[in-house]
């Protein structure tokens, strides 16, 4: 059966999008790999991986990822991403404040140009880095409200809260009817 109509077997388009530096390399990692590399290099343009994830309701979700690089001059390449896009990830670290309007431009640039139905997640990344904390909680999570996202912090180092952030976007991807 073929997969965009099959109700057990979803795919969906996911592309990331946020500063350079604030982890969106080592989210993806984390979640397709299950590892952490603190050496990792910086990417350069866009790279692609996919993901298969297991729902409780034994249906599943692949999920087809474009990392993108963060780089001002790659910026022009973004629409190619995100066009046709089913979901998208908007990331910023959480001891900087410069990638938190960074994320907002990138959802403006979203809730211009990309597809009205798209499912957007505001991703506070680094939370490990707790001590060092410049953005609230609750100023993103009012900001996530605002623009009908969703709202969670991971940390790609600990593990923390990455595969609920999958998890949390599969639950809100649209069913076809059989
Ligand atoms: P990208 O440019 O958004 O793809 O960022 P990268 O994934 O390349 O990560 C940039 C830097 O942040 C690297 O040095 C990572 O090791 C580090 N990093 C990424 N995620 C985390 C995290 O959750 N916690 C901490 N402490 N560092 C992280
Ligand atoms: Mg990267």
């Amino acid at each position: 059966e073929n997969s965009a109509t099959d109700p057990k077997n979803l795919r969906v388009k996911l592309v990331l999008l946020g500063d350079s530096g604030v982890g969106k390399s080592c989210i993806v990692l984390r979640f397709v790999r299950g590892q952490f590399d603190p050496t990792s290099k910086v990417t350069v343009g866009a790279s692609f991986l996919s993901q298969t994830l297991a729902l409780e309701d034994s249906t599943t979700v692949k999920f087809e990822i474009w990392d993108t690089a963060g780089q001002e001059r790659y910026a022009a390449l973004a629409p190619l991403y995100y066009r046709g896009a089913g979901a998208a990830i908007v990331v910023y670290d959480i001891t900087s404040p410069e990638s938190f309007n960074k994320a907002q431009y990138w959802v403006k640039e979203l809730q211009k140009h990309g597809s009205p139905d798209m499912i957007m997640a505001l991703v506070g990344n680094k939370a490990d880095l707790n001590d060092n904390r410049s953005v609230s909680s609750q100023d993103a999570q009012e900001y996530a409200e605002r623009n009908s996202m969703f709202f969670i912090e991971t940390s790609a180092k600990t593990a923390d809260n990455i595969n609920q952030l999958f998890e949390e976007i599969a639950k809100r991807l649209p069913r076809p009817t059989p």
